[in-house]
């Protein structure tokens, strides 16, 4: 682990009351720094990784020229000669290249993926051509208006040796998997996963598993948490529930930040009497952002205990899993040196009206796509507003972004549509 690094730049504590969305998406995307230093992986295990090197081609992928299709290679220059009448004189599958130059004037049949020989350029495909046997030679008819170089891939088409392929910080998908694969590579180096501890807070909160009695909860926050900290790729530990009270929660923050990248608390995270996160963390560690002017999500803090950085949800589990995808996946993929890139917005047909919402105070809503009464597209909104109510969670398929400055919504107004899974 990387020590002594500069998490955030101390100016930018603020005593301001409440930060905006932008406000606080920008001290993270850009005041955070990476923490997580490089490790070797397999390619067929970097799935979701963020790429710690720069890759460059180490040849040219496909390393030969070869057929695109299965049929009868002949060189372009003989075809206007002959007028596409050639001798058959070779047979080149995959895998089984030809050394000699095929002979001006002559074609071989060859199969998909096979390397083009010496000595000719082009490819009929089978199915467009005819063949007959004449005194035991094989002869083809390739029918005109074939282009030269038609139905051949060439070497280096797909990347050039010595071209970059990829930057640092990107996250490896599938796509770069292959790509990766496709010139020979079986490591590559990825920043390592962040080690994330959870704590859930409360005294009414328990855990599933034991029985539950009037007053109290199930902890659906620490389930919401390992699931979404999974998709981000950390390694996660649970550090269980812990009461509502200060010195509790003080000392097992403190010890936590000697062993984690990030501490991740819910609930006790407004200034109530019960409410002890915060007063813990300004007691051992620093505070960069408490209080943002959004809804699901105000009491939401962000500090640092020694090194580890320290994000202190609202208990509602509406407001965790918003701040989780808002704030949370931005600071993990800067921690890991990624580049985070905001989700796209789509513009679509409100099925839902807003009579009233306050100015200044950016809302994420639960929107569900629908197809509107004319066939388009639309999103509705989860009627009950309730940031405790995981149905609206379970049925939505993504935020609806509603700006500080938009005091209501008709039906039909354009909405912004951020789909869930444009976080991932
Ligand atoms: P708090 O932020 O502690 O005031 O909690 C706000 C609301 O979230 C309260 O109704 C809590 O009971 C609820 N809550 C807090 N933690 C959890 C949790 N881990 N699982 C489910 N609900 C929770
Ligand atoms: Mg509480």
């Amino acid at each position: 682990m990387t020590s002594n690094r500069r998490l955030l730049d101390d100016c930018f504590l603020t005593d301001k009351e409440r930060m905006t969305h932008g406000e606080a998406l920008a001290l993270i995307t850009e005041r955070v720094a990476a923490v997580a230093g490089p490790e070797t992986v397999p390619v067929t295990a970097c799935e979701g990784r963020i790429l710690a090197e720069s890759v460059v081609a180490p040849m040219d992928v496909p390393l030969s020229d070869n057929a695109a299709v299965d049929g009868y290679a002949y060189a372009s220059s003989s075809y206007e000669a002959t007028g596409g009448f050639f001798p058959v004189v070779d047979r080149i599958a995959a895998g089984h290249p030809r050394h000699d130059p095929v002979p001006p004037g002559a074609a071989v049949r060859i199969f998909t993926g096979a390397a083009m020989p010496a000595g000719v350029d082009t490819v009929a495909m089978q199915e467009d051509c005819e063949t007959h046997d004449q005194d035991r030679q094989a002869f083809v008819i390739v029918p005109p208006g074939l282009k030269p170089g038609a139905n051949r891939r060439r070497a280096g088409e797909d990347l050039k040796a010595g071209t970059l392929v990829m930057g640092e910080g990107i996250r490896l998908r599938a796509q770069e998997a292959a790509s990766l694969a496709s010139f020979g590579r079986t490591g590559v180096q990825v920043r390592r996963r962040l080690r994330v501890a959870t704590v859930s807070t409360g005294d009414e909160i328990v855990r599933p598993g034991a029985p539950i009695r009037p007053g109290q909860v199930y902890d659906s926050n620490q389930a919401l948490l390992t699931a979404l900290l999974a998709k981000a790729g950390a390694e996660v530990t649970d550090l269980g529930v812990l009461a509502d009270r200060f010195d509790v929660i003080r000392d097992t923050l403190a010890d936590a930040a000697t062993r984690f990248d990030v501490i991740i608390t819910s609930g006790g995270a407004s200034r109530g009497e019960e409410d002890h996160v915060v007063t813990a963390l300004d007691e051992i560690g620093r505070r960069h952002l408490w209080q943002i002017a959004v809804k699901p999500g105000r009491p939401m803090t962000l500090g640092q205990i020694g090194d580890c950085v320290f994000l202190g949800l609202p208990g509602n589990p509406v407001a965790v899993f918003a701040c989780f995808l808002l704030y949370g996946l931005p600071l993990f993929a800067r921690l890991e040196g990624a580049v985070w890139r905001e989700p796209v917005r789509f513009p679509l047909p409100a099925a839902f009206e807003i009579a009233r919402k306050k100015p200044d105070r950016r809302e994420f809503l639960r929107g569900r796509l629908a197809t509107g009464a004319d066939g388009r597209l639309v999103v509705e909104k989860f009627p009950r507003d309730g940031s405790g109510l995981i149905t609206g969670l379970r049925e939505a398929d993504g935020f609806i972004d509603i700006p500080e400055p938009v005091t209501a919504v008709a039906p039909g107004d354009l909405v912004s549509f951020v789909p869930f899974t444009g976080f991932f």
